[in-house]
């Protein structure tokens, strides 16, 4: 409704291709009204990500799971198709990627960047900041080798996650100025914790953890990852800047009934939920352990962040 609103005061150039106001000469950038305002939220996005499924989603389906198509298309080679838009306010840019098997022809590795750099002004504070996932299938040379210990395997892996990281941003081999730059901060990261890994081996026996292993990062402050592996398949999920705040996600919700809380990081175990799971993704079945109110019901308040 604004962007019409807007529309109705500024006529578009057919020789220049800009945008000029009715009441005045100011150029205005055309792009800025095209793009649908606010809009993806960040849940879509992060459900767009979600629906490629390794080693099954193909290069179709990928295209409609991935991209939609309002926004840019970056690369739609044989190997990497990637996207990316800009939400209304300039500061907030996402890319999503994914690259195939080159024989089987399935997503073979998935890649998603928030970014986010929010200035500073009168009433809210500043948020600067990168949301980076990445999930990826390992070949078998560095599952089966024999690493000293598991720490090394670790170690191992991660490294040959940042090698096809580099080698898929190389693919889509975009002019883009905003891609480079989360191509070079995810580099600078992910180099940071595997030499903070190198110094201290051990360290890496934490990747798996809710919590994962924090680490500071040159541009943007802090920062914290986490790596889990299930058979071939590798996840990783990184936050940087003010997005560490929020690598746990959730806050703790207590019972106001019976006084329990329920705190994210341990999760609960005796009742088959995970350490790491987030109150709003506990199964339907799961109930106060303290009085059996369901997830649902108004008994639960939030009461504080981990
Ligand atoms: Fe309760």
């Amino acid at each position: 409704m604004r962007a019409a609103k807007l529309l109705a005061l500024v006529f578009y150039c057919g020789l220049c291709g800009c945008a000029v106001s009715l009441c005045g000469c100011i150029p205005v950038d055309i792009g800025e009204f095209l793009t649908p305002g606010g809009k993806p939220s960040d849940k879509k996005i992060v459900s767009n990500y979600e629906q490629t499924e390794l080693k099954v989603s193909k290069a179709a389906d990928v295209l409609t799971q991935v991209h939609m198509p309002e926004y840019e298309l970056l690369s739609k080679s044989k190997s990497v198709i990637a996207c990316q838009g800009k939400k209304r306010r300039k500061w907030e840019v996402w890319f999503n990627a994914v690259a195939f098997d080159e024989n089987e022809l399935t997503a073979n590795r998935k890649y998603l960047f928030i970014v986010n750099e929010r200035p500073k002004k009168l009433f809210t504070e500043p948020w600067e900041g990168v949301r980076f996932d990445c999930e990826t299938v390992l070949e078998g040379d560095v599952l089966d080798e024999p690493y000293a210990n598991e720490n090394a395997r670790r170690v191992a892996i991660l490294k040959r996650v940042l090698e096809d990281f580099r080698k898929d941003m190389d693919e889509v081999g975009s002019d883009n100025k905003k891609l480079k730059i989360c191509r070079m901060m995810v580099n600078q990261a992910l180099e940071t914790v595997l030499l903070k890994l190198d110094s201290s081996p051990a360290l890496a026996s934490k990747l798996s953890e809710p919590e994962g292993v924090s680490f500071s990062h040159t541009n943007l402050d802090r920062g914290r990852i986490q790596m889990t592996r299930v058979d071939d398949v590798v996840k990783i999920k990184m936050r940087l800047g003010s997005f560490t705040k929020k690598f746990i996600g959730e806050r703790k919700y207590k019972c106001s009934e019976c006084g329990y809380i329920y705190d994210p990081v341990a999760g609960d175990p005796e009742h088959g939920v995970k350490p790491g799971t987030s109150f709003k993704d506990l199964p339907d079945y799961w109930v106060c352990p303290g009085c059996g109110a369901g997830k649902s019901e108004k008994t639960w308040v939030k009461c504080g962040r981990k």
